[in-house]
């Protein structure tokens, strides 16, 4: 049996990048010839925005009496979760070291980044968890400068919890700037900042369009589009449960695509039946997000057996993969493309969204067929060094002057022969 879709979109999840990449474009070359000024300007532009953009401490404690109790206490749980796990993943790689050769030394150091930009998106929702992921792990990872940069509101500034959050999961600088004009200003190094080597953290196509034009210059953890999800379930699953995760991805944005696989037709049948009704009933802007993603990028895929499930669902390498089906041990196993996999009922992708630690920063469209979300990892160099005796010469250098000369460049040649000559002397080599 072939696969069966009970639901295809009609759209996918591409904007359109080339009139995104003119603007970002213009708004990245004004604020680097006009500086502060020019960021300002778009910041009142597009955020209407004219309040102070490097928060005092003053605001920053401000912020933080107005965030009620019970929440920071929250905030402070999710920091906690994040960077355990954030330290848990640094151990997974060190330095290394070991004799190549007789008295030759080769060795890894993993270095981390100096000055970590992490941009916490802020127009359509507040995301505190945002500040949470991206700071806490630049953090852990061992970053010398972290700047987090989140969009004010007009008259209001940025969120109170987003200050606190950054605040809380160690920000040297917390910026009240969005959009372009803010991955600029920590690109270029304004407003006094130290010109970030890393932009992280995701954003609207605006934001994307801008780390993309920037990468190079900077490095950039991913590119990410809208969020996406899918949902891989038997006939085991709870209907209700299922429909309820489908919706609470949905309402991510108006083209956050949304993916059920099954190979019980009865089961899609009464989700997608479930699906609208669960939608009608969330607040207005979260409706209006999820009903066009329902309408126009969910799909509810029927697959013959759970082979072809697993097989399709790589396909599609979601951002994020949910697993409501019975042998989770068999999906941990068999499934090899997502940003952040969610095994069994018990978990949902609101957990790792929010609190449970692993990162939520995660690869989109595809992405997920050829990189991991973000991470320590993400922030650290692995570089190499070497060192040597006297006598490790002996091997090493006579073939770097043979491979040389063969390859026609005898500069490199004669480095080798002169440590052959100065440390061997009298010794005649061929
Ligand atoms: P945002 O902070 O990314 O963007 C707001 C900024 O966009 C504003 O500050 C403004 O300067 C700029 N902007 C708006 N209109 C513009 C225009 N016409 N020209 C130039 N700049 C313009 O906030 P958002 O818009 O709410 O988007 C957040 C995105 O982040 C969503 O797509 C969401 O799905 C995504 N997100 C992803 C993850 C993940 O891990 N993948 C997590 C959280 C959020």
């Amino acid at each position: 049996m072939t696969r069966e879709y009970l639901k295809k979109a009609t759209l996918t999840a591409k904007s359109d990048a080339s009139e995104v990449h003119e603007t970002v474009q213009n708004i990245l070359a004004d604020i680097e010839t006009g500086g502060d000024a020019k960021a300002m300007e778009y910041a009142a532009k597009f955020d209407r925005y004219e309040g102070n953009v490097l928060l005092t401490r003053e605001e920053i404690e401000a912020a933080a009496d107005l965030v009620p109790e019970k929440l920071k206490a929250d905030i402070r749980f999710a920091h906690d979760n994040v960077r355990r796990f954030a330290e848990l993943q640094k151990g997974t790689i060190g330095d290394v070291e070991m004799e190549i050769s007789p008295g030759f030394v080769a060795g890894q150091k993993v270095i981390p980044v100096d000055a970590a930009g992490c941009y916490v998106p802020g127009g359509r929702y507040s995301h505190i968890a945002s500040a949470i992921m991206t700071v806490t792990t630049a953090k852990v990872a061992g970053c010398g400068h972290i700047t987090a940069c989140s969009p004010p509101r007009p008259g209001v500034g940025v969120a109170h919890a987003i200050i606190y959050a950054a605040d809380i999961c160690g920000a040297d600088k917390i910026m009240a700037m969005g959009g372009v004009q803010g991955v600029a200003s920590m690109t270029y190094g304004l407003f006094g900042l130290p010109k970030a080597n890393i932009l992280v953290g995701p954003g609207n196509q605006f934001v994307a369009e801008a780390k993309r034009i920037l990468f190079g210059r900077v490095g950039i953890d991913m590119i990410a589009g809208p969020t996406d999800s899918l949902i891989l379930a038997d006939s085991s699953a709870d209907a209700h449960v299922v429909a309820t995760d489908l919706v609470s991805q949905a309402e991510h944005g108006y083209n956050s695509p949304v993916w059920l696989v099954t190979n019980d037709r009865t089961l899609a049948e009464k989700v997608m039946e479930l699906v609208p009704g669960m939608i009608d009933d969330l607040p207005d802007v979260n409706r209006e997000n999820a009903f066009a993603a329902w309408r126009d990028y969910a799909e509810v895929i029927v697959c013959a057996d759970r082979e072809d499930m697993a097989k399709c669902s790589d396909e599609y390498a979601p951002e994020h993969l949910t697993v409501q089906a019975e042998d989770l041990d068999w999906w941990l196993e068999t499934l090899t493309c997502y940003g952040s996999l969610f095994l069994g009922e018990e978990t949902t992708v609101s957990y790792g969204d929010k609190a449970t630690g692993t990162n939520h920063v995660l690869p989109t469209s595809g992405a997920a067929s050829y990189t991991g979300g973000l991470s320590v990892h993400k922030y650290m160099k692995i570089v190499t060094w070497q060192r040597a005796t006297r006598e490790g010469s002996r091997d090493v250098a006579q073939a770097t002057a043979r491979i040389s000369r063969l390859e026609g460049m005898e500069g490199h040649a004669r480095a080798a022969d002169v440590r052959l000559a100065k440390y061997f002397p009298g010794e005649n080599f061929d």
